[in-house]
């Protein structure tokens, strides 16, 4: 070839080679991502034949990163964040300095330096916002409450790491100056001053983005909008995610991901967050994708061969120390072993963060290369039994369900999700509405009033408190646990009205409700064809698809009116 395009064969290769073993590994019934790491350490450096551009390869899985923050943000909005901070704020905090303190003493024992061994433990501290991102979207617990704090938690980390990335040079610093007793007392003076300016640089940018961000950047997506052209408007998406995270890094100092994540929050305000949310999905997934390319591209997979114990170590620390670390908390901090379990799965791993304070750990000379290599080789091994790691989660779960359902325990789960009132419906005939969001909202509002006697579970404590504020009937629980099914009355109730938008829970509830209420009428709502047969498998007398409805009203509307469009 005359002309050199590393880009491009970097991004072609990428895909190819995960697409190729992707897909191989989904034959192989293992999880894809396998695939994509193994196309990763095919063309690194450290196997033979083609060697992609290593550099552009992490820079390609930023990009990545942002984007998934950014449609993180458009799930979020921030009294969600807010909703979580009581638990995801400590948690966080705790996890990272249990992780960090697990790291320190084993590079105290490798005999490294203590900077070098805070360091290693930092590393091991911070969880993969894309790994954690993918494996709950994957297991729809995104928008679950669980899913919320493990996405606040991964944040707070976020923040942490942009805080320790200013501590990292005076470390260096520190080690190599710490002879001069009058130096370090100085150094110390500049390293809170340079902390506390990173902590309002923080601070400016999430004011900038809600005073001004939060006026400005909706109006101008609804003018784009307005436009009429889908093209204008994908790239007004794309461009106000990627504009905000790179000019926050640029301006302010802060991580792509955290930029990101702040622009899609600003966008959920915004009416057409859906939409923006489709449309940088296919982008997202292929940058995610590289993603898991570029860390197969970094790892040397001999150093598992020649230090294998330290590489053990490492990992055990990555996934049992941290899953224990975030379970207990949880437990601490008085939620359920659900959430618990939730949170210690999603956040048992390391990636892209890690990878940053390797190679300023690695430029500044504090870590040791056996420190980088295990860092590296402990992400890889830890994305790879995360899968196991939540599987492992759920039939535990499954398990203690199990068990507290024969032993009628069920009722106090539901105290621990937060029901403080306990409510019990007493009338019969009654219908019970699962869901109190868009669709849900819109049948009880209807129900009552025409008096037709009409209960909620929801598990969203402030819609709950709402509803009985307004003086109707509501149980605080998920659907999904016989005990708030029971306080609805189930055995008495004429009719259900499933209306959560999740189909796959939707067939469990509705399993769950004919074993207890086989009397009464269940009416579920879908938005996908094919979860139609599923739900009705699972005893769903009716089934409303979504999109078909709409469909039959604005047809009727052509059809009913008069006169009627001629050819
Ligand atoms: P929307 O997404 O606007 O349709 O809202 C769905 C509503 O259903 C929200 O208020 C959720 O809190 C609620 N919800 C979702 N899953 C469950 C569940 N398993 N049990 C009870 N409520 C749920």
């Amino acid at each position: 070839m005359t002309h050199d395009t590393p880009l491009i064969t970097t991004i072609a290769l990428g895909l190819v080679g995960a697409f190729v073993l992707g897909l191989l590994a989904k034959r192989l019934n293992l999880p894809p991502i396998v695939g994509y790491l193994a196309a990763g350490i095919l063309i690194g450096p450290y196997t033979p034949g083609f060697v992609g551009d290593q550099e552009i390869a992490t820079e390609l899985s930023e990009l990545g990163v942002i984007l998934l923050m950014f449609g993180v943000g458009l799930h979020f909005n921030y009294r969600d964040l807010i909703a979580v901070a009581r638990i995801a704020v400590p948690g966080a905090i705790g996890q990272m300095v249990a992780a960090t303190a697990l790291g320190f003493g084993m590079g105290q024992l490798l005999g490294w330096t203590p900077a070098a061994s805070i360091l290693f433990g930092l590393a091991l501290s911070v969880a993969s916002t894309v790994v954690l991102l993918r494996a709950l979207e994957e297991r729809q617990l995104l928008d679950t409450k669980s899913g919320h704090v493990a996405v606040g938690w991964l944040i707070v980390e976020d923040i942490a790491i942009v805080l320790a990335l200013v501590m990292v040079p005076v470390l260096a610093t520190g080690v190599a100056g710490s002879t001069v007793e009058g130096a370090s007392a100085g150094g110390g003076g500049a390293v809170a001053l340079s902390l506390l300016w990173t902590i309002v640089r923080v601070g400016i940018f999430v004011a900038l983005m809600f005073i001004v961000g939060r006026r400005v950047i909706p109006w101008l997506l609804g003018k784009v909008a307005a436009t009429g052209s889908r093209e204008l408007f994908t790239l007004g998406v794309l461009g106000i995610g990627l504009g905000v995270a790179v000019g926050a890094a640029a301006l302010f100092d802060i991580s792509f991901a955290l930029g990101a994540f702040f622009a899609g929050m600003i966008l959920k305000e915004s009416e057409l967050s859906q939409r923006a949310a489709e449309d940088s999905l296919p982008l997202r997934d292929a940058f995610a994708v590289l993603f898991f390319v570029s860390v197969g591209m970094l790892v040397d997979p001999s150093v598992v061969v020649k230090h294998p114990l330290a590489v053990i170590a490492t990992v055990l620390i990555v996934v049992v120390g941290k899953a224990v670390a975030a379970f207990v908390i949880v437990k601490a901090l008085r939620k359920s072993t659900t959430m618990a379990l939730i949170v210690a799965a999603s956040l048992a791993q390391i990636g892209e963060f890690s990878f940053i304070l390797v190679s300023l750990g690695r430029n500044l000379e504090i870590l040791p290369q056996l420190g980088a290599d295990l860092i590296l080789s402990g992400a890889i091994l830890s994305i790879l039994l995360n899968p196991v790691i939540f599987a492992l989660a759920h039939r535990r779960q499954k398990y203690r369900e199990r068990v507290l359902e024969a032993s009628g325990k069920d009722a106090r789960i539901a105290e621990r999700i937060g029901d403080d009132f306990p409510h019990q419906y007493s009338g019969e005939g009654h219908v019970i509405v699962v869901g109190y969001g868009r669709v849900g909202r819109l049948v009880a509002e209807e129900l009552w009033s025409r008096y037709i006697p009409t209960v909620i579970i929801d598990d969203d404590e402030e819609r709950v408190l709402e509803i009985r504020g307004e003086g109707h009937e509501a149980i605080l629980g998920n659907a999904l646990r016989g005990a708030a099914l029971r306080k609805g009355g189930i055995e008495e109730a004429a009719y259900v009205v499933v209306a959560i938008p999740n189909g796959l829970e939707a067939g469990e509830i509705v399993t769950k409700i004919k074993e207890r209420g086989p009397n009464a009428k269940v009416i579920v709502r879908t938005h996908h064809e094919d979860e139609i047969a599923y739900l009705e498998a699972r005893g769903a007398n009716r089934v409303v698809m979504g999109e078909r409805e709409i469909a039959t009203v604005m047809v009727h509307d052509i059809i009913d009116s008069e006169p009627l469009p001629h050819h």
